[in-house]
């Protein structure tokens, strides 16, 4: 199974890439940011209590993210592989993670990192909140997001390091350029 790590400040591009990665190698994904922002469509509870924190750009608690992640886990009939989009967010959910993949028999293979400049990123996120509406696009809840990317997400990167499964990647260019630099290190 190829599990892989997608990992990158807000904006550089892990869902975009994330589409192209599972068109070409058959991988289920799971990105947290999504799965939340269906409870919150859906209304439910768990959707409630993670609006606020989401429209703030602060991180929703790691015992919810790391229980919809290992529900999806086992809710998913045989698969090729996963890709985690935006999770892990902090160095708790990434040994979390290896802890639950490791109940199951499975491993990450390696984790993918994009590399991209800073007012790249927020040049990025202000258009998708032009062109999509995001409502934490917006350029005070952007500057708070990469606040807590460089805080408390960047050292799972670390992490990685620390076992040897880090990849990086730049991730500065056109898609197509980007997925190129994806592929040939998952073909690797
Ligand atoms: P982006 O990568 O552009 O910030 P996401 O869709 O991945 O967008 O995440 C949007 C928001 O959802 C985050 O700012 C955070 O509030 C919440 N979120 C997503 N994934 C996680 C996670 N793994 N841990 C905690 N909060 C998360």
């Amino acid at each position: 199974m190829l599990n892989i790590v997608l990992f990158g400040p807000p904006g550089s591009g892990k869902g975009t890439q994330s589409e192209k990665i599972i068109e070409c190698y058959g991988l289920v994904h799971l990105s947290t940011g999504d799965l939340l922002r269906a409870e919150i469509a859906n209304r439910t509870e768990l959707g409630l209590r993670a609006q606020d924190i989401m429209q703030k750009g602060e991180l929703v608690p790691d015992e919810i993210v790391i229980g919809m992640i290992e529900n999806r886990i086992d809710g998913t009939a045989d698969p090729n592989g996963f890709i985690f989009d935006g999770f892990p967010r902090t160095v708790e959910q990434a040994k979390a993670l290896d802890g639950l993949l490791d109940k199951r028999g499975l491993e990450i293979s390696f984790m993918v990192s994009m590399d991209v400049v800073r007012q790249e990123l927020i040049d990025r996120l202000l258009k998708r909140g032009q062109d999509q509406g995001r409502s934490d696009d917006t350029l005070e809840v952007i500057e708070n997001r990469i606040k807590v990317y460089e805080n408390q997400t960047f050292p799972v990167m670390d992490y990685y390091k620390g076992t040897g499964k880090y990849r990086g990647v730049d991730g500065m260019g056109s898609i197509d350029d980007i997925f190129s630099r994806i592929t040939e290190v998952i073909d690797n």
